[in-house]
């Protein structure tokens, strides 16, 4: 029998499809203008996909992609198109999908080692220590999402503020800790406060002032209140940049408060914490830099391809000692490939780590840090545009301040306040499905708002005008339904 392997049998032919490949995606980039925002995936094609019994004998690479081209390509989200305002979605960069090519090629174990990628990452997260203004000795990671990288900081807080190796002893070892986040704090807290074993009812959801921002005052009754029962709190969730509306807490005064109280202060930036690069717009999330963990996303405001975040830690100890392991079958050596051990698998919960270091650092060089600061001021400047749009349009409301890149409106009519809600949704929906642009929603208190998020390189003061165009036009035309 002969060896088998996955490589190109022809390496000449599949050069050849690998090029077609990246001339044609691309193409497909040069031309997101040319189409629908979005499109819905048509439903024989659904079925087709997911009926579709598993491929024992081969298909072969050109058919394969070229079902790519067909099933797949055209059905994204639409977070690629100029007028993709949805959730908190950046569009990539050509160059990061190329470097996330090379990472692939290349494919090292970017768990440490003794080789160049990790010193990569090592760097790119250098950078950011000293873009962020973390001291010396702070350490980091380049982690999945905003999510993954706030669990890690959580995670180390947890350990470094029980009182006890929890490592050890797990969460039985003393008084119930307690951590604060603020009603408007992301989801990933919850869930991370579950999987840490802490428990969701230990964590505490502080109330916020009409700007969203979390009360100071209520974050100290509750702490004392939570020191008073014999609970032990152990850190404050912050935020720049709250998903709803961009709110961001009053990072100064959070800090000084932990400092009283001798509590961790987790600042999760996922998208506003980028503003701190901007000297216009640090003003709005000035304090980040006193937090002992920061978490803060590359692929949204800082446009990256998915995935890239990244958790800087005060403290390169306490990261260290929140997740160190010594297998011997992982352990460090004078010299060889293994010489400085699996350093950066030392600092978070994956073992083999992917080359996302890359696409940071190739981009970081190529554009340098003030392309990026600039576009990042020109989404705040064209988000204070669309909420001018809406001020102008007596049939538009805004619902929320716009401290930066978050701007919540919705149609009004004299409908009741459900009956209104219900139009906004189908305006929301239309907007979605008829291509025009696409935002998302939120509830802010009872109303329901269209919610555009700009963390978009490629968006133009155009592509704003239509989307308020498309609101009022479509609110027009469904008005009278809404009141039947
Ligand atoms: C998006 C977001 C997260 C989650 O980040 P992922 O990269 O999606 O995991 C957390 N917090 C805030 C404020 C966010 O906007």
């Amino acid at each position: 029998m002969p060896e088998e392997t996955l490589d190109p049998q022809n390496w000449r032919e599949f050069a050849t499809l690998a090029h077609r490949m990246v001339d044609e995606m691309l193409h497909h980039l040069e031309t997101l203008r040319d189409r629908p925002a979005w499109q819905e995936m048509p439903q024989d094609l659904k079925r087709r996909l997911l009926d579709e019994p598993v491929p024992m004998e081969p298909q072969g690479e050109a058919e394969t992609y070229e079902q790519f081209k067909a099933d797949v390509l055209p059905y994204p989200v639409g977070n690629l198109d100029p007028r993709f305002f949805g959730w908190v979605q950046g569009n990539g960069i050509p160059l990061g999908m190329m470097a996330d090519m090379l990472a692939s090629g290349l494919n090292p174990h970017v768990s440490g080692f003794n080789q160049a990628p990790a010193l990569v990452e090592t760097k790119v997260i250098e950078w950011l220590r000293q873009l962020f203004d973390f001291p010396e000795g702070a350490s980091g990671l380049l982690v999945s999402g905003g999510s993954m990288a706030s669990f890690t900081g959580l995670a180390v807080a947890r350990n470094a503020m029980a009182g006890y190796d929890v490592r050890k002893a797990g969460l039985k070892g003393g008084p119930q800790l307690t951590v604060y986040g603020s009603t408007e704090t992301h989801s990933w807290a919850k869930k991370a406060m579950e999987v840490l074993g802490l428990g969701s009812r230990a964590y505490k959801q502080i109330p916020v002032h009409k700007d969203f921002t979390m009360d100071l005052e209520a974050l100290r009754t509750a702490v004392a209140a939570d020191r008073k029962q014999g609970m032990r709190p152990i850190a404050v969730l912050a935020t720049a940049g709250t998903v709803n509306t961009g709110a961001s807490d009053d990072l100064e005064a959070i800090a000084d408060f932990c400092q009283e109280e001798g509590l961790w202060m987790h600042v999760d930036g996922a998208f506003g914490a980028l503003a701190y690069l901007s000297p216009k717009l640090k003003p709005a999330v000035k304090g980040l830099e006193r937090a002992d963990s920061l978490a803060f996303d590359l692929h949204k405001w800082m446009y990256l391809n998915f995935e890239c975040a990244c958790v800087l830690v005060r403290d390169g100890e306490h990261h260290r000692a929140a997740f160190d392991q010594n297998a011997s079958y992982i352990a460090g050596m004078e010299r060889g490939v293994i010489a400085g051990g699996l350093y950066l698998a030392d600092l978070g919960l994956e073992l083999t780590r992917s080359f996302k270091a890359l696409k940071a650092w190739m981009s970081l060089k190529a554009y340098g840090v003030d392309k990026f600061v600039r576009v990042i001021e020109q989404n705040v400047d064209q988000a204070q545009y669309l909420a001018e749009l809406v001020r102008a349009e007596p049939k538009l409301q805004l619902t929320a301040e716009v401290p930066l890149n978050i701007v919540c409106f919705r149609y009004v009519a004299d409908l009741p306040g459900p009956r209104l809600n219900a139009l906004n949704t189908e305006i929301l929906l239309r907007l979605q499905e008829d291509g025009i642009a696409i935002p998302s929603s939120t509830q802010l208190g009872k109303k329901f708002c269209i919610r555009a998020c700009i963390v978009n390189h490629r968006t133009r003061r155009e592509d704003l005008d239509a989307l308020v165009a498309g609101a009022v036009r479509l609110g027009d035309e469904l008005v009278e339904e809404f009141r039947a």
